[in-house]
């Protein structure tokens, strides 16, 4: 029998190599040591959007102990930041070539024309001039709602400064 590489769910509920409580059948990876198969919880994994989703798998006793959720966060919007800055400064109108090259990162600006979040103009003098698709205002209008609840939270004004400053 050929065994295939890679993560396979387990067909049976069986205890978790890691945590030791049960894992329900199709729920676990299966993985093959030496002493046969182990079955352990999926690691945690952050889904969804960046700035809506949540932690997802893991062992029922990681649930605390995986980092804090918020600081998971609060890295991720860190790291968007550029990102998050060309949708912004476009958001606010300054929308031409020399703007972008001014404000913004130009790999963040590469980033945001090949996700589809901004469209660039045909020509720098024609119009539109660079203008967010729907995904883009989406995802900035997510991200200001979200960002401007929590400039209370540490960090967040930050994140807020990084994307909004100047
Ligand atoms: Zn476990």
């Amino acid at each position: 029998m050929v065994r295939k590489q890679g993560a396979r769910a387990n067909a049976r509920p069986a205890p978790c190599a890691r945590c030791g409580k049960t894992v329900p059948a199709g729920e676990g990876i299966v993985s093959f040591g030496r002493d046969g198969a182990t079955v352990k919880h999926p690691r945690p994994q952050w889904i969804g959007s960046l700035i809506s989703g949540s932690w997802a798998g893991g062992c029922p006793t990681d649930q605390v102990a995986v980092a804090d959720p918020m600081a998971e966060l609060l890295g991720e919007l860190l790291r968007n930041s550029q990102l998050h800055r060309v949708l912004w400064v476009v958001a606010s109108g300054r929308n031409r070539y020399d703007d972008l090259i001014l404000f913004c990162d130009a790999n963040a600006v590469e980033q945001a024309i090949t996700s589809a979040l901004i469209v660039e103009p045909l020509d720098d003098d024609l119009l539109p001039p660079y203008h967010l698709t729907d995904a883009g205002r989406n995802l900035i209008t997510r991200w200001r709602r979200e960002v401007q609840a929590r400039l209370d939270t540490e960090g967040f004004r930050a994140v807020w400064e990084a994307v909004t400053a100047g």
